[in-house]
């Protein structure tokens, strides 16, 4: 990474996190449409649509960002409704709210800042949990997991969008250099940044794939854990219920 080689202990990774996500914080969405040519909306639809969300419930749209799914969720719960957009970093959040506010969303939607290893709420307390391009950037995961799980009410379910391993060997392979070599450019071209786009790719090639996800889902507590691989794996949306 632009931080050098070397191994990564728990608060050098969050520091890193930190930095990679104050500064790309202003650029986020137009970067997203960039590098993967607009098909993240697809697969924010899908988690959307695999929620199960309706009126009157709460949603937890955790290291929420610049608030896509929130943006959704919003509508999908109406007036009576709750949607809590939390994020561990100041300036992500700062960017979610002016642009859901710019979009008129306001009454049924609060703004969180939080760590997913340790939140901030109660038990028994979501319909429904989304980590959305999220948990990777996480240090502890396990404990993020456990932390879903408390906050989330029995009935609830946990989705999890997130980079996963792609299912055919020659795609891996155009994915690794469209990875390693592409999107740092990219990165470089429009946020003057390719070191954090560089830790983009390394913590994708890192996080783990489908099925030691699950596995980790099932340890957490979850039941009825699957998962529905996208573009060919490339993304995988996991989802878990709390029973
Ligand atoms: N969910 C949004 C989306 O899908 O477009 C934003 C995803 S963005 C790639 C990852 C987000 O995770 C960043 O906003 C970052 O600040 C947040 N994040 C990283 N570590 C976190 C943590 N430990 N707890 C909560 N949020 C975290």
């Amino acid at each position: 990474t632009h931080f050098g080689f070397r191994t990564v202990d728990k608060n050098d990774k969050e520091a890193m996190v930190a930095g990679v996500f104050h500064s790309v914080a202003g650029k986020y969405d137009l970067m997203n449409d960039l590098m993967s040519f607009g098909i993240h909306r697809a697969w924010k639809r899908f988690t959307i649509e695999c929620s199960g969300v309706r009126r009157d419930q709460r949603v937890l749209d955790l290291a929420g960002g610049t608030g896509d799914l929130t943006a959704k969720f919003s509508r999908l719960v109406g007036e009576s409704g709750e949607v809590v957009l939390a994020d561990i970093n100041a300036s992500m959040l700062k960017v979610g709210r002016e642009k859901l506010r710019n979009l008129g969303i306001i009454d049924n939607v609060s703004y969180v800042q939080a760590n997913a290893e340790a939140l901030p709420f109660p038990d028994n307390y979501f319909d429904c949990i989304t980590i959305s391009f999220g948990l990777r950037n996480v240090t502890d995961k396990d404990k993020a997991l456990r932390s879903m799980f408390r906050v989330l009410k029995p009935g609830g379910r946990l989705l999890v969008l997130e980079f996963s391993k792609p299912m055919l060997k020659p795609l891996s392979k155009v994915y690794d250099f469209y990875s390693f070599h592409v999107l740092p450019r990219i990165g470089d071209m429009v946020t003057k940044d390719p070191g954090s786009y560089r830790y983009l790719a390394e913590s994708i090639r890192m996080h783990p794939d489908q099925e030691t996800l699950k596995g980790m889902m099932v340890d957490a507590g979850f039941d009825s854990v699957n998962y529905f691989n996208l573009t060919g794996g490339i993304v995988a949306l996991h989802r878990g219920f709390k029973f």
